[in-house]
Order: C-alpha cells, then sequence, then structure tokens
C-alpha cells in the first residue's frame, strides 16, 4: 500500500470507528469539537420522524455518533410499510419499481455519502452511510449503488407493498382514457381510493399533476401527486452536526429521476462550525436554488435558523416558473426546511402551511408548528 492509500484507509477507518458507535473514539472527536453555546442535545426532523428524533436522541445521548444515531432513526420509518414516501413500501416510479435517494452528511469530518435510484434495498440511507464510511466517493447511483450494496451484505428484497402497487395500478389505469388500463371498479374504497381521496384538491385550483379519474366515477378530479421523504438533523451536546434524507422521491416519476434528497447542499448540508439544515418537498426546486446550502450559508452571516429557512422559502418563490405557481402567483408545491444552528436554536419552516415538524431535546419528544410562508384555508 502506497503512503498516500494507507493514510486515506486509516482516515476512513477512524470515521468508521466513530460511527460504529466507539463511545472512546467518539468522544475524542467530540472533545476536539468547537462548543456550541447551548450544549444541549437536540434533533429534528419532518412531521413524520417523530420516532425516529426520539430513537436519534437516545443513541446520542449514549454516546453514538450524531450520522449513525439519524440513520438509525430514520430507518424507523424506511421500515414502516405504511409510510409510502421512504424505503419499503415507498411509492414507485412510473414503471411501478421503487428507487430510493438518500443521504447523509457528517458535520465533524465534513465527509458525505449518498446513494440514488437505488431498487430493491430497504434501508438507502444505511447505504449512504456506507458510501462515506467505506468509499473515497460521496454518490453512487442505480446499478453501481446496487452492487456497492450488495457486496456490503444489505439484502435485496422487493419494496412494492401491497398497498403502493394499488395505488400506482390505480394511478395507472387512470391516468389516460386513451390507453387499454381499465381500473378495477370494485377497488373504489379504502385504501387506494381514500388515498386519492386526500390528496384531491378542489376543481379549478392549478396543480402540477393534472387530471386523474377514479373509476366508477368518471368524473376528473384533480390530484395532489403525492411526494414524501424523512429529513432528520442532530446536534451532540458537544455542538456537532449530522444530518441524513432518504426517500422513495416523487412518486410515479420518470425512471432515473433524481430529486434533492440524495445531492449534497440540496437535500441537506451542515457545516459543523455553523449549523444544518435538511429538505422535504419538490427537489427540483431545492436542486435549482441549492437551498439547504444557501440556508447554511444565511446563518453563517449572522441569520437565526428561522430567518434563513423563510430567505430560502422567498428566493425559491421568486425564481418558480409561471407554470407552478397558482392562480395568485404563489408556487403551488410543497417545500419544508428543518434547521439547527450552532447556538443551539432550531426552526421549522414552510411553504404552504400549516406544517409541523417533529423535535427531541431536553423538552421531549413533540410536534412544532413550521412558520408558514402562505397558509391554506383550513378545509
Ligand atoms: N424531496 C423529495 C424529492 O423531490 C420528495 C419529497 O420530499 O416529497 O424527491
Amino acid at each position: 500500500m502506497s503512503d498516500v492509500s494507507r493514510r486515506a484507509f486509516m482516515h476512513v477507518a477512524g470515521v468508521a470507528a466513530v460511527a460504529v458507535g466507539a463511545t472512546s473514539t467518539t468522544n475524542a472527536a467530540v472533545a476536539n469539537s468547537p462548543r456550541s453555546a447551548a450544549g444541549k442535545v437536540k434533533v429534528v426532523s419532518s412531521a413524520n420522524g417523530l420516532e425516529a428524533t426520539k430513537k436519534a436522541y437516545e443513541m446520542i445521548l449514549a454516546g453514538s455518533d450524531p450520522a449513525l444515531s439519524v440513520v438509525t432513526g430514520v430507518g424507523i420509518v424506511e421500515d414502516d410499510p405504511n409510510d409510502t414516501s421512504v424505503g419499503y413500501g415507498g411509492l414507485p416510479n412510473e414503471r411501478g419499481i421503487v428507487e430510493l435517494d438518500a443521504a447523509v452528511m457528517h458535520g465533524p469530518t465534513h465527509r458525505a455519502g449518498a446513494v440514488a435510484s437505488l431498487q430493491n434495498i430497504r434501508h438507502p440511507a444505511q447505504v449512504a452511510l456506507k458510501v462515506m464510511l467505506r468509499t473515497d466517493h460521496v454518490l453512487l447511483v442505480g446499478a453501481g449503488a446496487l452492487d456497492f450494496a450488495k457486496a456490503h451484505g444489505f439484502p435485496e428484497e422487493n419494496l412494492l407493498t401491497e398497498l403502493s402497487r394499488k395505488i400506482w395500478l390505480r394511478w395507472k389505469e387512470t391516468l389516460s382514457d386513451k390507453d387499454d388500463w381499465i381500473p378495477d371498479p370494485d377497488e373504489k374504497e379504502i385504501p387506494v381510493a381514500e388515498f386519492f381521496r386526500s390528496r384531491s384538491i378542489p376543481i379549478g385550483e392549478s396543480s402540477v399533476s393534472g387530471d386523474l379519474k377514479i373509476a366508477a366515477d368518471k368524473s376528473p378530479m384533480k390530484f395532489r401527486r403525492p411526494t414524501g421523504t424523512i429529513h432528520c438533523a442532530a446536534m451532540t451536546g458537544s455542538g456537532d452536526f449530522a444530518c441524513t434524507t432518504t426517500t422513495s422521491g416523487l412518486a410515479f416519476k420518470i425512471p432515473g429521476r433524481v430529486g434533492d434528497s440524495p445531492i449534497i447542499g440540496a437535500g441537506l448540508y451542515c457545516d459543523n462550525e455553523i449549523g444544518t439544515c435538511g429538505s422535504t418537498g419538490r427537489g427540483e426546486a431545492n436542486l435549482q436554488n441549492l437551498c439547504s446550502f444557501a440556508a447554511v450559508e444565511l446563518m453563517r452571516n449572522g441569520a437565526s435558523p428561522e430567518d434563513a429557512g423563510m430567505e430560502v422559502l422567498r428566493r425559491v418563490a421568486k425564481t418558480t416558473e409561471p407554470r407552478l405557481r397558482d392562480k395568485d402567483g404563489r408556487p403551488d408545491f410543497g417545500l419544508s426546511f428543518y434547521l439547527l444552528s450552532k447556538d443551539g436554536r432550531h426552526a421549522g419552516v414552510t411553504m404552504w402551511g400549516p406544517e409541523k415538524f417533529s423535535i427531541t431535546d431536553e423538552n421531549g419528544t413533540r410536534h412544532e408548528d413550521c412558520k408558514a410562508l402562505y397558509t391554506r384555508p383550513p378545509k
């Protein structure tokens, strides 16, 4: 082994020791980090991540590295067949195949790992962590990401649950009246029809999705294209950050479409001296504006987490194309940010409220309200 490759290996091995929770190594890494003003452990997540924040918080208190802690936390949601936005049970692409994106970033080392368009692996965030720890790369995609996951012993499995298959099939069968797919009229009751009904919006309001027809009821219905993701970020008691984002992305996407979640700076970013930001919602808006990086940079320049997040939302609103605006000119899509700063402050902000985010800190595990740029009237 050359000197250079030995040094590289030893560096990665050192990070690996931190991430598998070797307490002495973790403590050494933490002791070398600048102290936060607050000195309190805090974990935030999207609304679907209540359990994830609790798990990550407990692990950090027990001495685990924050990257391993948040990745383990979101693993609970990746495992959940009823969360159709992430991991097992996630909604598939337009061909009916579940394709997952995930990333993790580790503040103390400023290292990151990510996977995109990964099929058949239930825990993409864990694979992203392996990319960070066991390669000299940041992002692996598609077949290469799958080979890498299998090389590290991740089992392959079909991630399409009966619920997500039926939702996809209903979407496909009702997309057009000019093809040969015929929906099952007996399947109009819960949970499939209910899934669509809960996402319906009043006819006449614009939507990025287009019309959808429900079988046995041929009246056109506007329908919000399902999205969903979990982002989770943590600050340790010594002010170290880590964050992760994991998703099945936009439901019924074009195969190969990659969202913001695995892109460092878009779906997540942390700087150990400043703070962390991560996102859920329309990935394309995030990719066009590199929102998570922008928010951390705004915090570097003195903005609070809430002000940084709101400023990024305003930038997105300003640059949104006309076809994605509602009749009042506002972006007609969801986008949320979850932020932590070095001085211990936190915020959740959202394009459209009301919206919640999850948090665990010394005051317990709970939902808090996101600050909203726009608010929808109650239904
Ligand atoms: N940001 C994800 C993506 O665009 C989707 C979501 O969060 O809803 O893939």
